[in-house]
Formats: structure tokens, sequence, C-alpha cells
């Protein structure tokens, strides 16, 4: 049986960050499948909730990292944390047991749903991904299941703003495909009013190469009118995490 907790890894938002992993699975489960997905191909390509993991299980675990340093507890692991059904009560236990805040990082994938936003605006934190300015871009990175569509998810992560009083965060992850749509993307993220918008590139070993800091710097210049943040400038912290394989399997490189 695998572990549900993971990490500490360190994260460039999130500092020392406490992964769960609510999924659990061993291939990867989203309704997504981005091309520059850390964790390789999608393994299973769901878009409706189902409990992978108990709360009593969660519980369990839970007892075991009491006392650790740590700055968040972060839903992410195997794939799309808001497929689990159980997310919402597994927040409140998380809240109810460990002193710190709650993020979850999400795809955005499943937002339109009234009881996912629900469930996320528990969080502190939602961190939510948005790569494309277009349907066609974003079949091209984001290879969605085929029912899903980006104008459903930018009206979800719409509602949700408008029904979230914590810290929502867009994610935009550049790459060749979409670096010169900076700017119809900077318009998108400012008709959302996130709180903060991540850049980012990806930076861990997948099928994409990363983007130069120097591209980087002129993406940064689009979202001038947000509170951006790029990844090549944000300090990373040292993190050991508990148990390495365990934590490799969701975050392949610390
Ligand atoms: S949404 Fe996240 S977990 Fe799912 S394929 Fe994309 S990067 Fe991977």
């Amino acid at each position: 049986m695998t572990s549900v907790i993971y990490g500490p890894v360190p994260s460039w938002r999130l500092g020392r960050s406490l992964g769960i992993d609510l999924l659990g699975t061993e291939g990867k489960t989203c309704p997504f499948d981005c091309v520059y997905c850390q964790l390789g191909r999608t393994s299973y390509s769901l878009i409706d909730r189902r409990e992978f993991v108990s709360i009593k299980r969660l519980a369990e675990e839970l007892e075991s990292v009491k006392g650790l340093d740590i700055d968040y507890v972060t839903f992410s692991g195997m794939g799309e944390p808001t497929l689990a059904s159980n997310l919402g009560r597994a927040i409140e236990l998380v809240k109810s047991v460990l002193p710190f805040p709650v993020a979850v990082l999400t795809g955005s994938s499943l937002m339109m749903n009234k009881e996912v936003r629900q469930e996320l605006a528990l969080a502190d934190t939602v961190v939510a991904k948005l790569d494309a300015p277009n349907e066609e871009l974003f079949r091209k990175i984001n290879r969605p299941a085929s029912n899903l569509t980006l104008k459903d998810i930018v009206s979800g992560i719409s509602k949700f703003r408008q029904e979230y009083r914590g810290k929502l965060v867009l994610q935009i992850m550049f790459i060749a495909a979409n670096m010169h749509y900076a700017g119809e993307l900077a318009r998108i993220a400012e008709s959302l009013s996130p709180d903060e918008v991540e850049l980012n590139t990806p930076l861990r070993p997948c099928a994409v190469q990363p983007l130069p800091p120097q591209d980087m710097e002129v993406i940064e210049g689009q979202f001038a009118r947000l509170r951006a943040v790029n990844v090549y400038k944000s300090p990373k912290p040292e993190v050991k995490p508990l148990d390495i394989k365990e934590t490799l399997r969701r975050r392949p490189k610390l």
C-alpha cells in the first residue's frame, strides 16, 4: 500500500510543502494529459469524481506527521486532486489536525462543477492552471478528455473567483507552443482577477524543453498589470522528504 502523505517538497511559491495525494493510483489519474506533465502520460483519463482514498486512512497517516515543521499542506499527487469526491472532507480534516494553511493545486478541469468549487473554497490557497488562450492550443497543450472545453473551464474559474474569499493563484506554464500568446493570456488572467499569477516553465524533467530566463522575462512584461511571479526569480527552500521513494513517485525531481 502506498502512502497518502508525501514530501515535504520544496515549492517555489508555497515553501516547505507537505503533499497529500488523495488519488493514490500507481499511474497518473487526470482529465488532462498535459504535454509537459512531470508524471508522464495519463494512465486513467477520468472526469467523474469518486473516492480513491478513505478519510480514515488519511486520518491515520496525519497522526504520524504531527509536529512536523512546514509552511503549507498541499493537495496534489498523482493527478487531479478534485477528482477525489472526499476532497472537501479531507481539507476539513487536515485543518482540524495540523496548524498550517492548506493549498490545492488543480488543473482547473472540474471547476465548472459547483460541488468542486464549494470544496475548493475550504482551502486557504487554490492554484489553478490556465495555459491556453484558445480551444486549439488548449487541445494541443493540455490534451483534455474529449468533452472538456476551455470556455467551460474559464467560466468555472470565473465563478470560483466570484465565490472564493481565499487566495486564488493562476498558474500558467509557458512553453514554445504558447510563448507568443502571453499578451492574450494576460488579458484573460486580468478578467479573472487572481490574487497572483505564477509564470512557470517546465524546469523538471519532461517531454518539453523549458523556456530560457530571457524569454520568461519578456513574458513577465506582459503581466505588468497583475501581481506576477516568475519561476526563475523565486528561491526554493531546502527540505528533506520523510520518504524519498513515495515523494519521487509524485515529484520526480525535488
Ligand atoms: S493537469 Fe497536472 S497532473 Fe494533469 S496532466 Fe496536466 S500537469 Fe499533469
